[in-house]
């Protein structure tokens, strides 16, 4: 049985792009923070289907919440890195990008006292026009990124990116991996089986037959990808055009139900686990899981 990846992007329901979008910006005084309870249930059925995830952490969430970053690593689960404020890479030049994911990092590392390798762009910022990025990510000490989403979309997704994981960065023996999230193609056409709001929205037979596909067909792992907020319900709910309301909100109070569903169906484990059992060059390379954390600014070359 092939193992999966799991990804969880550790953010507030408010850091969501169309839940900021709907509702007008964010407001001067803050809203509630929801993200420990959300994570809290989430370890819960992991735990229960004894399966293992990624969990790219934004820096802010680091900084205020450090018990629960913790508390990730420590039930086995690997940590990773999303970024320091939610940005879109797109609005960030290289050097606010470079300044963005060191913060972000360090801050994650010294909660955790282990390398922080693997790195999801907010929102799948990481375009054509921004495949500059990568090699800041290499040079910051990450060995993979998670961020193309190889389908069509009004606001991000790459139709005619590559499917599954490949190298998009290299220097000396160095390399950087691009772990895409999943997809099954039918008919000459990417569909999305890798999560979010896709699977809220589907069946959760449509789900199950896509991964079942790409694993036994293509013998090739998918990338599966949710958020805490996706789980909470009672999660606040100000006043948004019907379409934001619909997408953001669509399917959050089966969504525990249907993950029970996929982790009781398929085996899934950390991104840095699935890729060091698909490439032995990226496990050889040790991941720089004992190598000491990246100092900031270092060339890679
Ligand atoms: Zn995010």
């Amino acid at each position: 049985m092939i193992t999966n990846a799991l990804s969880v992007d550790v953010e507030e329901y408010y850091h969501a792009e169309i839940f900021r979008h709907g509702a007008g910006g964010l407001p001067p005084h803050g809203l509630e923070s929801r993200v420990e309870r959300s994570v809290d249930r989430l370890l819960g059925l992991m735990a229960d289907h004894e399966s293992r995830a990624t969990f790219f952490v934004l820096g802010e969430i680091a900084a205020h919440h450090p018990a629960i970053v913790r508390r990730i690593h420590a039930e086995g689960h690997e940590v990773g890195c999303h970024g320091d404020r939610h940005e879109n890479i797109s609005t960030m030049g290289p050097d606010e990008f470079r300044a963005d994911i060191g913060a972000a990092k360090r801050r994650i590392e010294d909660l955790i006292g282990e390398p922080v390798i693997g790195y999801r762009a907010p929102n799948f910022s990481i375009g054509p026009g921004q495949r500059w990025a990568y090699q800041i990510l290499a040079d910051e000490g990450f060995r993979y990124d998670s961020s193309t989403f190889p389908i069509r979309h009004d606001r991000y997704g790459e139709a005619d990116a590559p499917r599954l994981p490949h190298a998009v960065w290299g220097a000396g023996a160095i390399r950087l991996l691009e772990f895409p999230i999943g997809t099954v193609r039918l008919m000459g056409v990417n569909l999305p089986i890798g999560g979010g709001g896709y699977f809220r929205l589907s069946p959760f037979t449509v789900t199950r037959a896509g991964i079942r596909h790409v694993n036994i067909h293509e013998r090739q792992p998918i990338m599966f990808y949710l958020h805490p907020w996706e789980l909470d319900r009672h999660q606040p709910r100000p006043p948004m055009a019907w379409r934001n309301r619909f997408r953001h909100y669509v399917g959050v109070g089966r969504q525990d139900e249907k993950l029970d569903r996929l982790f009781a169906r398929f085996a899934f484990g950390t991104a840095r686990d699935v890729l060091e059992a698909w490439s032995p060059r990226f496990a050889a390379a040790g991941a720089a899981r004992a190598a000491p954390p990246a100092s900031g600014g270092t060339s890679a070359a």
